[in-house]
C-alpha cells in the first residue's frame, strides 16, 4: 500500500483511474473537470450523460476514452460554506466513495486531485487533512490487495501544502 503526492496535470496519468472533482450534474465544468473532458473526448460526455447526476459525497465510474487513464471516477465534492454545513464529512465521503468503487473494479493505482479546493473554495490546509487522512485510513483497513493512491497537486504551493500535512499527520508518504 502506498501514497504517493506529487506535483503535475491529473489528465497526463497513465493509471487504472483518476478522479474527477465534477459537479452534481456530472457534465463537465471548469478547473480540473473541463481538464478531464478535453483530454478524454467527446465520449466521456455521453457515458456521463446516462448517469443521471449526483450529489455532494457520491461517486460514479466511467470509462476513460482517449485519456491515459482507463477509467474515470466521477465525485462531487462540498461546497465550501464556511465548515459548519457538513463540508468535512462529505470530503470525507467522496475519497472513501471513490476508493470502494476503485475496489470493487480491482484497480491497483488511483489518482486523485485535490477536490473542492479549487472553485469550491475548501481550504487546502483542512481539505489535505481530510484528503491524506482518509486515504491512509482506507489503505490499512478497506483495501485487501496492493494499491497505490497518487495525490496530483496541480501547483506548487498546494503541493507544498499536502507534504506538510502529511507531515504534520505522521503519514508515511513517497515523492
Ligand atoms: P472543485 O470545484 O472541486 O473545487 P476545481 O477543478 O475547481 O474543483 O479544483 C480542484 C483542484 O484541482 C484545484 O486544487 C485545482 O488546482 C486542481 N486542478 C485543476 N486542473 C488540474 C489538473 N489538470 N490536474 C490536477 N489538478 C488540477
Amino acid at each position: 500500500m502506498s501514497i504517493k503526492i506529487i506535483q503535475g496535470d491529473i489528465t497526463k496519468l497513465s493509471v487504472d483511474a483518476i478522479v474527477n472533482a465534477a459537479n452534481p450534474s456530472l457534465l463537465g465544468g471548469g478547473g480540473v473537470d473541463g481538464a478531464i473532458h478535453r483530454a478524454a473526448g467527446p465520449k466521456l460526455l455521453e457515458e456521463c450523460k446516462s448517469l443521471g447526476g449526483a450529489n455532494p459525497g457520491q461517486a460514479k465510474i466511467t470509462h476513460g476514452y482517449d485519456l491515459p487513464a482507463r477509467w474515470v471516477i466521477h465525485t462531487v465534492g462540498p461546497l465550501w460554506r464556511g465548515g459548519k454545513e457538513g463540508e468535512p464529512i462529505i470530503l470525507k465521503r467522496c475519497y472513501e466513495n471513490s476508493l470502494c468503487i476503485a475496489r470493487s473494479y480491482e484497480l491497483r493505482s488511483i489518482a486523485f486531485p485535490s477536490i473542492s479546493t479549487g472553485a469550491y473554495g475548501y481550504p487546502i490546509e483542512e481539505a489535505s487533512e481530510i484528503a491524506l487522512s482518509t486515504i491512509e485510513w482506507f489503505l490499512e483497513n478497506c483495501a485487501y490487495y496492493e494499491m497505490e493512491v497518487i495525490c496530483v497537486l496541480h501547483n506548487k504551493r498546494d503541493y507544498e501544502v499536502y507534504i506538510q500535512t502529511a507531515k504534520i499527520l505522521g503519514i508515511d508518504y513517497e515523492v
